[in-house]
């Protein structure tokens, strides 16, 4: 038999259906590469085999009788953000050590609906913060590519860090993500997959843990586009337990994936052309816009012109809702305590020994720029400067663009321990320059691996689109994937 992990999402479905294997086979063939991978990728910080190989058996009863939902059977990875019922979910916090919630994130329900296995909970930084995955209390994900003729290890990106190493290496079929500035398209970018963050609104946060309340997005990060189209389809829909879940109808996603950029305007902003981008990165840009050209788009240079203030305006507004989200774990009702003298000092020292230090970072400026005298000044500046962004996005879309392209980020996936970024937690923070605007703008975007760079690392891009406007995305980036006919799979060294 070939080996099942190396199927598409897609096309492990249409074996199920065709009982060619069954996913008792599939499910048994991701967890050995698990077990042999993960001790060196370090991708999934629990693994549920037991729960696999009972929700696959559950699968092939209905698959063998000609039933199931649209994903039934097919094995996936479980960022650990999303609360699943009675399983490991942390954050990849040491603060949340043993936390096992009573419920199940709407997300994962929906998956768990439509017949989806469960192989485990994946690496990622804590609380979701980094763009490495270098701050998680698991310590790092590597990334399965390697730079040509190195055996250095480089980061996977973040903060879904390991969810795009476990789908990029082959130990699930798909994965679920969550962006709130860039953390689906980022990783996904750094792993030769692809990643789409939905618009705002349209997959539940019920029951995923917070960061940034009014940024998180969950989304799906796949091997294909059409594989990404069939997770989006099952992770997605109106949800009352959310009330930023919008009620509107999710279209078959996979539908679209085929439809072709004939006739679309394609925008181009010229505030995206950054001072010292890689030759490589522009060349990537330009090439992209060649092949959606070829295919009947036109393409129109537009101007974003807050672009510059995104980054900025993010941290403070992303710092100031994880200040108070984060509030709750104070050793009293969740994971860690760590006992003191008084409540107080209970309190006090369970925060300091259960956060990270880039946590306590966000904590810190989070609080600072909500305090009496700074609110003003910076919060409330800071979200005025969110309405121009999208403000500046929707003057485009008026303007008759139906989808911009960009490159998904500055450069390809850097090494374990980067000097400059671990000295400089701005340099870091650089690496969501071109995703970041998108969720202040609550559009959606999705990173398609389009090029590799001089050291054969993949590099990808980024389509942003209307609000509830994912369709599009999808059709634009299959077009830039089947264009660019490359074979994104790392080597295995591992
Ligand atoms: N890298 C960004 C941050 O650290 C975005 C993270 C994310 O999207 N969760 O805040």
């Amino acid at each position: 038999m070939t080996d099942l992990t190396k199927l598409s999402l897609a096309a492990a479905r249409k074996g199920l259906i065709d009982k060619s294997f069954t996913s008792s086979e599939l499910t048994g063939a991701y967890l050995g590469a698990i077990e042999k991978a993960n001790p060196s990728l370090n991708a999934y910080v629990a693994v549920t085999g037991e729960q696999a190989l009972g929700m696959a058996k559950a699968s092939d009863a209905k698959l063998a009788q000609g039933q199931g939902g649209a994903l039934e059977g097919i094995p996936l990875g479980i960022k650990d953000l999303f609360a699943t019922k009675g399983v490991h979910t942390q954050a990849a916090s040491h603060i949340l050590d043993g936390f096992k919630p009573e419920y199940e994130s709407s997300v994962t329900a929906n998956l768990w609906r439509d017949g989806a296995v469960m192989l485990g909970k994946l690496n990622m930084d804590e609380f979701a913060m980094g763009s490495s995955n270098e701050t998680s209390y698991y310590g790092n994900v590597i990334n399965p590519f390697r730079a040509t003729g190195s055996n250095a290890n480089l980061v996977p990106g973040g903060s879904s860090g390991g969810s795009a190493a476990a789908v990029s290496a082959w130990l699930c079929a798909g994965a679920t993500a969550t962006d709130t500035g860039g953390s689906i398209r980022q990783p996904a970018a750094f792993t030769g997959t692809v990643g789409i963050k939905p618009t705002y609104g349209r997959c539940s946060r019920w029951g995923t843990v917070a960061f940034a309340s009014s940024l998180d997005q969950a989304g799906p990060i796949a091997r294909t586009v059409e594989d990404a189209a069939l997770m989006l389809t099952s992770m997605a829909g109106f949800d009352v337990k959310d009330s930023t879940s919008v009620d509107v109808a999710v279209p078959d996603f996979a539908a679209a994936v085929e439809r072709g950029v004939k006739g679309l305007t394609i925008g181009v902003p010229r505030e995206y052309r950054q001072d010292g981008m890689p030759a490589e990165i522009e060349q990537l840009w330009r090439q992209g816009l060649d092949w959606l050209r070829a295919e009947g788009a036109t393409v129109k240079d537009i101007s974003l012109p807050h672009t510059k203030y995104a980054l900025p305006a993010y941290y403070i507004v992303a710092p100031a809702e994880a200040s108070s989200n984060l509030a709750r774990y104070d050793g009293v009702k969740y994971g860690l305590r760590v006992t003191g003298k008084d409540i107080t000092d209970m309190y006090e020292l369970t925060r300091a020994a259960g956060f990270g230090r880039e946590v306590k970072r966000r904590i810190m400026i989070g609080t600072y720029v909500l305090s009496a005298g700074y609110f003003d000044a910076y919060y409330v500046k800071a979200q005025k400067v969110r309405t121009l962004i999208k403000k500046d996005f929707e003057d485009a879309f008026q303007a008759g663009v139906d989808a911009i392209l960009t490159p998904a980020t500055p450069s390809a996936a850097f090494g374990i321990g980067d000097e400059a970024m671990a000295n400089d937690p701005v340099k870091m923070y650089l690496n969501d320059i071109f995703t970041v605007t998108v969720n202040m703008a609550g559009l959606p975007g999705i990173a398609v691996p389009a090029g590799k760079d001089g050291q054969g690392l993949p590099l990808g891009l980024q389509l942003i689109g209307k609000p509830f406007d994912e369709e599009t995305l999808f059709a634009a980036a299959r077009v830039i994937e089947r264009s660019a006919d490359m074979d994104f799979s790392p080597k295995p060294w591992w």
